[in-house]
């Protein structure tokens, strides 16, 4: 089977109850204010790396997740070439690891967008590690015979092993099976040697749902659960397109969920806490969206002013990355498959 990479769920959890409770929401725009300014202007002299990068490159999607935090609030997306200057940018500041994602990212031109990225990561700027966040629902056998080579990770987002509750979720395109796909790129994943992992959404409508049988059978090398996030604009508030609040799990009710599934070695929880502020996120127009204040403030394309400029605005908290086990063994090269 494949081996987990380093990062122990056991003491993960343990990290995760002793973190500090929050007593108030934290979508208040007092909060907001306060805690927005420029991590270089509060006496950090420290050079923020980029080092893993998530990439929102669209915003578009065919399913309708009743808690999606990317919404579909523009349909932009960059020319090819404009996105690989970017992306050379980024390695020169000192990337690793880039993370594709969305929307859905297979959707732009059918995938040749996203195979024509992962395979000049790979290929050109030699990145450690490449990966993609999917629903999985557009995947094609032909794009791994394509790109299959230059990638190194594919998460694929499951949030029930009921086909109703995906339907009551929105993870769904009309009556197609979710599931049914995530066996067969299961499989994929296998043939064409690209770490599979599962990333859940622990949410109101599968909070009390077991599935430690089918994530052992599917055997993921990570399997991340969230705990459903809201942020203002995007699934909280006026201005957003969802109103995810009725979606929302209590801390005790999360931790309920990861004892249910304490069994599942590769399980690697991600409360809110945690969550916010470790990722480094760049939006369509490749600008750093900073989760600090409850919303997403866009920082200057680093296409514009370059990273070292827009990182500054991009509310990283290297620490909390590194806490998080946000590096871990994340090029397949490392990886010690044993497929
Ligand atoms: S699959 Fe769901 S959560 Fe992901 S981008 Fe699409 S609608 Fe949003």
């Amino acid at each position: 089977g494949l081996q987990p990479p380093v990062g122990l769920p056991a003491r993960s959890r343990r990290a995760l109850r002793s973190a500090p409770r929050r007593k108030h929401g934290w979508t208040s725009a007092g909060r907001a204010a306060r805690a927005w300014q420029p991590s270089c202007a509060r006496g950090s002299s420290r050079k923020v790396t980029p080092t893993s990068v998530n990439y929102h490159f669209t915003r578009q999607c065919n399913y309708k997740c009743g808690f999606c935090f990317h919404t579909a609030k523009t349909s932009f997306v960059l020319p090819v070439e404009e996105a690989k200057r970017g992306l050379r940018l980024l390695r020169e500041a000192g990337m690793e690891k880039i993370n594709f994602s969305g929307g859905e990212p297979f959707l732009q031109d059918r995938g040749a967008f996203l195979g024509s990225l992962v395979q000049f990561c790979k290929q050109d700027l030699h990145l450690p590690s490449v990966s993609i966040v999917s629903n999985g629902s557009l995947i094609r056998e032909s794009w791994f015979q394509k790109y299959g080579e230059f990638l190194d990770i594919l998460a694929v987002s499951c949030d029930s092993f009921d086909e109703d509750t995906n339907q009551l979720i929105g993870r769904a395109q009309g009556r197609k099976s979710h599931l049914q796909n995530l066996y067969r790129i299961r499989s994929w994943c296998q043939q064409y040697r690209v770490a599979f992992k599962i990333n859940s959404v622990v949410n109101a409508f599968n909070v009390d749902e077991d599935m430690s049988e089918h994530i052992v059978q599917l055997d993921p090398v990570r399997w991340k659960v969230f705990q459903c996030l809201l942020i203002d604009g995007e699934n909280a508030g006026q201005s957003a397109l969802r109103e995810a609040r009725r979606f929302v799990v209590s801390d005790r009710q999360f931790e309920d969920f990861l004892d249910r599934h304490s069994g599942v070695a590769c399980l690697v929880p991600e409360s809110n806490e945690k969550m916010r502020n470790s990722y480094l996120i760049l939006d369509e127009y490749m600008r750093f969206l900073d989760c600090r204040g409850g919303g997403k403030q866009p920082s200057r394309s680093i296409l514009d002013v370059g990273v070292k400029a827009a990182i500054c605005f991009s509310g990283f908290d290297e620490k909390m990355f590194l806490r998080r086990g946000g590096k871990y063994v994340w090029s397949k090269a490392d990886m010690k498959l044993d497929w």
